[in-house]
């Protein structure tokens, strides 16, 4: 054949088509495939008994106080007396135990105790209120109000909502006879927001010291996300199925103290400066592959081109994490952060610093280890003024990627359709810290998520003003709990 211009023009032409046909067959085999499930009838619910259990709930004051985090006695047995008064079936059959005088840990003995178990938690604290919030609060934050279709105050949405409407289902359950086959444990902390480690910490500890091993876990985490994710008009449950690791690096610099008027080229804090600056300008590397799971299950509910984009990276890589990289919230999704968050030096504007210090916090990518971090921040650094060492008790590894192929996660999914019709569920990895990651050593389905609808308005409400739940999103989350609970101790695991 002759290399005439037409010629080349053709075979070009037809290159471009195949590689079209490539990218769209590509694009069209790209989503996971789920089943259509049917609606749930389920179990009846009364919506406004539920809601003023929760209102009761959220008059229990459960937030820590003093620079100790002391657990709030008075809140916390409250909520106990009040969670015994309101659920007696449940009470009545389940084992209670108290762990660290406050955290509640029940077992529901299954037909097959030896089985393994599955585990159903929540947190009793809540965050407290800033006095300086309280006027712009509609209503008391501890009134636990219902009004205009919503039930008030804090905890609402985190995450008495959890605590009080897995009681509902389980006393629900109990009422219509309901023996499960695995043993089902519902753990509910009293420290997870102060993160002191007395409540889930202690519970997984005890659980694993009794050889307890568990088919499945469930936390808060991900919810029903509505016009959150960019681009996608659909609302997607997600569910975190795996958690960032943790770490917090202090760097500090020695100097010689002495008077300003003769100062050496470089004072500690400028060492310390010129450190941290560099830390910024380069960040760990992306990777973008980690938000292929998430958008494989949006499937069709996500733009075209995001789709061809993710299905296709190896050609659209580049661009999708320059958009990635934009937005801090999906920036910290894709790669391993680096916070700059304190830092202290010098004692007068005429002083020499003795010392500078600052604390880096990072939040590790699951695959990025703490050594990794440590290694490519000596290497940044590039200076052996600069001293850096972990802080204690502030680090820990990213989790381990909980499955999603397995019957732990499908029966999750399934429940999901069925309570809120056939929406896509979408893992994803939660960019913060949940209490689940403590139970990680007893079983590997560990998921991350309450069955809540989220819109972008309500992300505000949580640990902020305004916090409040909707008296029908009670409803569907008795009736997810009420399908989930007998599903997972029934589940066949291979
Ligand atoms: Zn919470």
């Amino acid at each position: 054949m002759l290399l005439t211009p037409f010629n080349i023009l053709i075979v070009f032409v037809v290159l471009l088509l195949f590689l079209l046909a490539f990218l769209l067959v590509r694009t069209a085999t790209f989503a996971r495939p789920f089943d259509q499930v049917e609606a749930l009838e389920g179990l009846p619910v009364d919506m406004q008994v539920v809601a003023e259990h929760l209102s009761a709930a959220i008059r229990c004051e459960t937030y820590a106080t003093g620079p100790a985090d002391t657990p709030n006695r008075q809140g916390l047995l409250g909520l106990h007396r009040l969670l015994e008064e309101l659920y007696p079936r449940l009470h009545a059959t389940l084992k209670r135990e108290l762990i660290n005088e406050f955290s509640l840990l029940y077992t529901w003995e299954g037909a097959q105790p030896g089985l393994p178990a599955v585990l159903f938690m929540a947190h009793q604290d809540v965050v407290p209120v800033e006095p300086a919030s309280l006027p712009d609060w509609t209503y008391p934050p501890f009134e636990g109000r219902i009004a205009d279709g919503f039930v008030w105050g804090r905890g609402a949405i985190d995450i008495k909502n959890q605590v009080v409407t897995l009681f509902e289902a389980v006393e629900g359950l109990l009422k219509a006879g309901f023996q499960p086959q695995r043993t089902i444990y519902l753990a509910f902390g009293h420290d997870e927001e102060t993160g002191r480690g007395g409540g889930a910490e202690a519970m997984a500890a005890l659980l694993q010291e009794r050889m307890v091993t568990l088919a499945a876990v469930l936390d808060e985490g991900g919810m029903i996300a509505n016009g959150i994710l960019a681009g996608v008009k659909e609302p997607v449950a997600m569910v975190g199925t795996g958690e960032k690791g943790y770490l917090t690096l202090e760097l500090s610099v020695k100097g010689q103290p002495g008077h300003t008027a003769r100062p050496p080229a470089h004072t500690a804090i400028g060492v310390l400066a010129g450190a941290l600056s560099r830390l910024e300008a380069s960040p760990l590397p992306a990777h973008v592959s980690a938000l292929r799971p998430l958008f494989r299950s949006v499937g069709g509910s996500a733009p075209f081109f995001t789709q061809m984009a993710f299905a296709n990276l190896w050609l659209f890589g580049g661009t999708v994490k320059r958009r990635l990289e934009a937005d801090p919230s999906t920036n910290a999704v894709v790669r391993t952060t680096a916070a700059i968050s304190m830092i202290q030096a010098g004692l007068r504007d005429n002083i020499l610093p003795a010392q500078a210090s600052a604390m880096v916090n990072f939040r590790l990518l699951p695959g990025d280890s703490i050594a990794a971090v440590c290694d490519y921040v000596r290497q940044v650094i590039r200076d052996e003024r600069v001293h850096f060492e972990c802080v204690e008790d502030k680090a820990w590894e990213a989790s381990p990627t909980s499955p999603v192929d397995g019957p732990a996660f499908h029966c999750l999914e399934t429940t999901t359709r069925r309570v809120f019709g056939n929406i896509s569920v979408a893992p994803y990895l939660v960019a913060g810290a949940t209490d689940a990651r403590k139970y990680v050593p007893l079983g590997e389905n560990v998921y991350r998520f309450s069955p809540v609808v989220m819109e972008p308005a309500d992300l505000n409400r949580m640990h902020g003003t305004n916090e409040r739940i909707a008296v029908v999103a009670l409803e569907m989350m008795v009736k997810f709990y009420a399908d989930l609970l007998p599903a997972w101790s029934e589940m066949q695991v291979a």
